[in-house]
């Protein structure tokens, strides 16, 4: 039963990385059975801003994580001052300019981290350390120790950006008198060109991710996976199989790189897994405000236009590319259609436009066989008019099933598609 917690600083939104070291630090507390602390480290009075706090928190809900404790370190200023005395009283630290500073001798700390091994520091930046600040607020190493030690945290789960920290705060641990916990440090996740994550390369923070349609499943998929995987070739865990089988020590040391295309895989996949009903309210909420679905669109309509779709959505917003066929009339031919639409068919679409007025039950099946009569009667292959005609009717050369989109638009939709088509053609002609 270990007690971890994470301890973000509501300066900035949740970052993939934080998101991680949370998901880390989450599944270990719950694979022991254990407690999952959060602490907010808003000791910066400046930059925490209530705005951030309310996204982590959000962000860290969204992703299916949850947490038995929560503290604010603004709210125990009293605690850092008392102690900081306590070390002034025991001669371990002194008061200068309004700040208290630590007092410390250092020799070689040795540090055996869960992931990395032994790491021995020889030599630290500073001799001095301020632990109280002038304006009363306490360093972060020094509320960090604190926190840990009288939460009773077990297990200190952070990026490996804060390994240069820990050999100080393993010597405050002591100067208090405290035992030290484990301590693992994470890899950090990089960029494709081995860089830190930047903006550059994509979204940072699970906000954007969210808002790009992904699902919180398939983010916290992947983020495991980047950096930890099970000792088969599975690459789509449960919650529960990964609380399962995940183990801190068997994260790896090196960092691993973001890349955008397996995230987008692992999306699909978990896509795939969702009923229509299940996406239908997916979509509804992912794109409620933008108000891309017409208000008289039913849920018995976009579950069928879902169906229609299939694997092609592969984030909640790619319905909106998609779809948009299945709404509104306004759409440009796309550029590679340019081929398609340099072969004028002005006689063989407006024979299939008087084949497809005959039909009365306008069903995939029916419309299909009026479809290859037509291309009969002409004698031309059957994709000399499909081509065409999928373009007519998404502007797209690329799309879903032919017969079940028309059947979805229906019948008049569809001939006033392909009457546009024959009005380009001749626009194009004059
Ligand atoms: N507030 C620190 C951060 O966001 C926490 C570091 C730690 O986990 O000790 O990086």
């Amino acid at each position: 039963m270990a007690k971890v917690r994470f301890a973000p600083s509501p300066t900035g939104y949740l970052h993939i990385g934080g998101a991680r070291t949370c998901l880390f630090s989450w599944l270990y507390a719950r694979k022991t059975k254990g407690k999952f602390v959060l602490r907010i480290e808003d000791t910066d009075l400046e930059r925490s801003k209530k705005e951030y706090l309310q996204e982590i928190l959000e962000s860290i809900k969204w992703l299916g994580m949850d947490w038995d404790d929560i503290y604010y370190q603004a709210q125990r200023f009293d605690i850092y001052r008392d102690y900081a005395q306590k070390l002034i009283d025991d001669d371990k630290a002194y008061r200068k300019d309004g700040a208290v500073f630590f007092k410390y001798d250092f020799s070689t700390i040795e540090l055996d981290d869960a992931i990395r091994g032994k790491i021995i520091f020889n030599e630290l930046p500073k001799d001095e350390e301020v632990i109280i600040k002038s304006d009363n607020s306490p360093t972060y190493n020094f509320s960090c120790v604190i926190d840990d030690a009288l939460m009773g945290i077990d297990y200190v789960i952070r990026g490996e950006d804060h390994i240069s920290n820990t050999p100080k705060q393993i010597l405050m641990y002591k100067a208090l008198g405290f035992d030290l916990p484990r301590f693992a440090h994470a890899p950090l996740i990089l960029s494709p060109d081995g860089g830190r994550m930047s903006k550059r390369y994509g979204a940072t923070s699970i906000r954007e991710y969210r808002e790009m349609g992904y699902l919180p499943e398939a983010i916290v998929n992947y983020l495991l996976f980047l950096g930890w995987s099970p000792k088969d070739d599975k690459e789509i865990l449960t919650t529960k199989e990964a609380i399962d089988l995940f183990d801190i020590i068997d994260v790896n040391k090196t960092s691993a790189a973001f890349s955008m295309d397996k995230l987008k895989w692992v999306n699909g996949e978990y896509m795939k897994q969702k009923s229509p009903k299940q996406l239908c309210a997916l979509i509804r909420e992912s794109l409620s405000e933008t108000e891309f679905i017409p208000k008289e669109v039913d849920d018995i309509l976009l579950e069928k236009i879902i169906v229609l779709l299939g694997e092609r959505i592969i984030t909640l917003r790619d319905f909106k590319e998609l779809a948009y066929f299945c709404f509104y009339d306004d759409y440009q031919y796309s550029e590679d259609a340019s081929k398609i639409l340099a072969n004028n068919l002005t006689k063989e679409i407006n024979c299939l436009i008087d084949s497809l007025a005959k039909i009365e039950n306008y069903e995939a099946e029916i419309v299909e066989r009026e479809f290859r009569g037509c291309a009969d009667n002409l004698g031309v292959k059957v994709r000399v008019l499909v081509h065409p005609t999928r373009v007519a009717l998404t502007g797209q050369t690329k799309g879903p099933g032919l017969f079940e989109s028309m059947v979805l638009l229906g019948k008049d939709r569809v001939e006033a598609r392909l009457k546009r088509l024959i009005d380009y053609w001749k626009e194009v002609e004059e």
